[in-house]
């Protein structure tokens, strides 16, 4: 009877670094980003953000900022649409919140002004 272990650790560690959500605002190298538009193909004029220092040395397949101006939007609009998700969440509880505030003062508003009846009579 043989027991074989410790040979079943995979590969899980694929992580992309310098990953950013949305529009990057530096570079991990500390440069600014700046917007730049692709050039090579007369129609198609792709914009796109890259790190100021690869841009300006002309680097190619460095691990520089680089990203789709398009993709960084669509990554703003998706953070932007869970915001709002938790917004309403939260607008929610604050208008129950609000509403039984707003009770509570009225009920206060009506037992004071009863007792402000009877002290005159
Ligand atoms: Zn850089």
């Amino acid at each position: 009877m043989s027991n074989v272990s410790g040979a079943s650790s995979g590969s899980s560690n694929v992580r992309q670094s310098g990953f950013v959500v949305g529009v990057p605002k530096t570079c991990w190298c500390g440069e600014q980003i700046v917007a730049k538009n692709t050039k090579s193909e007369p129609n198609s004029c792709w914009r796109y953000f890259r790190c100021r220092e690869a841009a300006g040395e002309k680097l190619a397949n460095d691990n520089h900022t680089f990203k789709w101006v398009d993709e960084a939007q669509l990554d703003e609009v998706t953070t932007l649409g869970v915001q709002m998700d938790i917004l309403k969440e939260e607008m929610k509880e604050l208008s129950i919140e609000a509403l039984q505030d707003q009770k509570m003062k009225f009920e206060k508003m009506q037992m004071e002004f009863k007792k402000e009846l009877l002290e005159r009579v």
